[in-house]
């Protein structure tokens, strides 16, 4: 199983931010601790060159995430302060989940342990994203051969950005399935938007996710799917306002895979979100992706 991982994804912030970056070297040292997975199936990606950037973010933000160039009014919308070190993780978070794409398409499956960066735009970002891994390597991929592809997004909050590059290119179909009261408080128009309810259970959660992908996918016949995997969905979360159990994160990432795996196809997983104040909750829950993407497409 191939895991895109480098040390630069745990970015020094200052101290008390609420964005729990040492989750990023915790998954790697789980997975290698419990055996899942071995140093050599560790992928440490290159930097995204600008011109596969460029296919999918505005050259005018690009050139302003590489200068440090940033407003104060942008750098807060993002919630980190810019820095050179900040933009170059996000190239190599990037070029992880391209190199990634290949993988799953001769594999099956393929990790991040970053990315997810699903609240950026063409020409901004937000929500602790710069620069939007699977839209970058969706465009990338449509530029050499155009085929159908399918964005499964089960992070607690909406797919904006990834649903505004998209919304006049149905060749990359973006369904979003998120907290209806939650951030994005303006939400964009995802292919298919499914919002839940505050306090949404496993069952609840569960049934409306088993009622909807089986058939997207069968409709579609995607030749990839991108999933973001993102644990905010867990009840303990600190911003994820839903009651989703750690069994039924789990159980959710398990039926994720078996779905497109029935199906034959391949999978590139981004890590997304996850926000419980306990950092060994978080870390738990992204490892049970890993665990149920190994176990599901016996790589
Ligand atoms: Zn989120």
């Amino acid at each position: 199983m191939q895991v895109a991982y480098d040390p630069v994804y745990a970015h020094p912030l200052p101290e008390g931010h609420r964005f729990p970056m040492l989750k990023y070297e915790l998954i790697p040292g789980q997975l290698l601790y419990e055996g899942l997975i071995s140093e050599k199936e560790i992928h440490r990606p290159g930097s995204c060159p600008d011109d596969i950037i460029l296919l999918t973010h505005t050259s005018d933000y690009l050139h302003r995430l590489k200068n440090q160039e940033l407003s104060p009014q942008e750098q807060r919308r993002i919630g980190f302060p810019q820095s050179p070190e900040l933009t170059a993780r996000e190239l190599v978070i990037t070029q992880g989940t391209i190199d990634n794409c290949q993988h799953a398409y001769n594999n099956g499956i393929a990790m991040n342990v970053a990315g997810g960066t699903h609240h950026a735009f063409a020409d901004h970002g937000e929500g602790f994203c710069l620069l939007n891994d699977f839209a970058i390597a969706a465009n990338y991929l449509q530029q050499t051969n155009k085929t159908q592809l399918l964005v499964v997004d089960l992070d607690v909050h909406q797919g904006n950005g990834t649903a505004k590059i998209f919304e006049n290119d149905p060749s990359v179909f973006t369904f979003s399935m998120h907290g209806g009261h939650n951030y994005p408080f303006h939400k964009e128009r995802s292919d298919l938007d499914l919002p839940l309810a505050d306090g949404c259970t496993d069952d609840a959660y569960l049934g409306l996710l088993m009622d909807t992908l089986p058939a997207l996918v069968s409709r579609l016949k995607p030749s990839l799917v991108f999933y973001l995997s993102g644990v905010d969905i867990l009840l303990t979360d600190k911003f994820g306002k839903l009651k989703v159990s750690m069994e039924g994160c789990r159980q959710r990432d398990e039926f994720v895979f078996r779905t497109l795996f029935n199906a034959g196809l391949p999978c590139v997983v981004s890590m997304g979100g996850g926000y419980s104040p306990d950092v060994r909750t978080i870390v738990e829950a992204h490892c049970n992706t890993f665990r149920a993407a190994k176990e599901i497409y016996g790589v």
